[in-house]
């Protein structure tokens, strides 16, 4: 009984102020708690506090644990081993799960990227047929309007073909040119457009549409990793940027020895006429 205002049944909060029944005061000590206060730990030890239920912190919840602080409590007894062992594996797997999927993401973004790189040069050739048909419509001619049309709506079509591929299939690119992916029917009808178009007026075709001329060649026109180391490693920082951990290693830090000078430091020698050196 130190004070007055504490008795056997009651007791004042230190910090709320408020006086209490006893109990309220009453805490049960962790298996640390208890070894730290020299206690064997195999026993629940309760003691008493200064400060009241209502204002004790609350003790941190098994989920809300680092992995390093689970290991502590197994060390401890506070929390069975095992218990602590799954859930640090089980974090640790979930964690990998997540890097992994977002790895993954990270490669679809930059396959869609080199996709419509291609799929661009193929909107930029779709433009230009569109030119020359208003163009040829204009200038009064029939045939070549005609040819364009069809030939436009080949490619307008192939271009979705393409488009929901790359979308849905989610791989990188099979070729390095947008024309080794045309189909052969493609190709067949418009060929046969092209037939369905007078000699003299085939004739006076100065620029064939590529199509025409086109020849597959699977092998010789396979997709290649970009060689350009520039814009190797902007992808390369985009990838970083999206995901440190995919970062390289940094190099290990490399430790020099250097001999210190002798200590204390020896002092050159005092002149013996020092007297006369100090003006003295
Ligand atoms: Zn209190």
């Amino acid at each position: 009984m130190e004070e007055e205002y504490q008795s056997k049944l009651i007791r004042t909060c230190t910090k709320c102020k408020e006086t209490k029944p006893l109990k309220e005061f009453r805490y049960k000590l962790t298996r640390a708690q208890a070894k730290q206060q020299g206690y064997a730990g195999n026993v629940l030890v309760t003691a008493e506090g200064k400060v009241c239920v209502s204002c004790r912190p609350a003790r941190k919840k098994l989920r809300d644990m680092t992995n390093k602080e689970l290991m502590h409590k197994a060390a401890s007894g506070d929390v069975p081993a095992l218990v602590a062992k799954s859930r640090i594996e089980k974090r640790k797997a979930e964690t990998n799960l997540l890097r992994k999927a977002g790895r993954v993401a990270r490669w679809h973004e930059l396959w869609a990227m080199e996709w419509e790189a291609q799929l661009r040069e193929m909107r930029t050739h779709m433009r230009k047929i569109s030119q020359r048909k208003s163009l040829s419509t204009k200038l009064g001619r029939k045939a070549l309007p005609a040819f364009l049309t069809a030939y436009g709506k080949e490619l307008r079509r192939e271009l979705a073909r393409l488009t929901l591929h790359y979308k849905t299939q989610r791989c990188r690119p099979t070729y390095s040119r947008w024309e080794e992916y045309i189909s052969l029917e493609a190709r067949e009808r418009i060929k046969d457009a092209w037939q369905l178009m007078p000699m003299d007026e085939r004739v006076r075709v100065r620029e064939i549409p590529v199509m025409l001329t086109y020849r597959p060649d699977p092998e010789a026109n396979k997709y290649q990793r970009p060689k350009n180391t520039a814009a190797l490693e902007a992808r390369k920082k985009l990838l970083i940027a999206n995901d440190p951990s995919m970062a390289p290693p940094k190099p290990k830090r490399t430790y020099e020895t250097r001999t210190l000078p002798p200590y204390p430091p020896e002092l050159p020698p005092v002149p013996d006429d020092i007297e006369k050196w100090l003006g003295l």
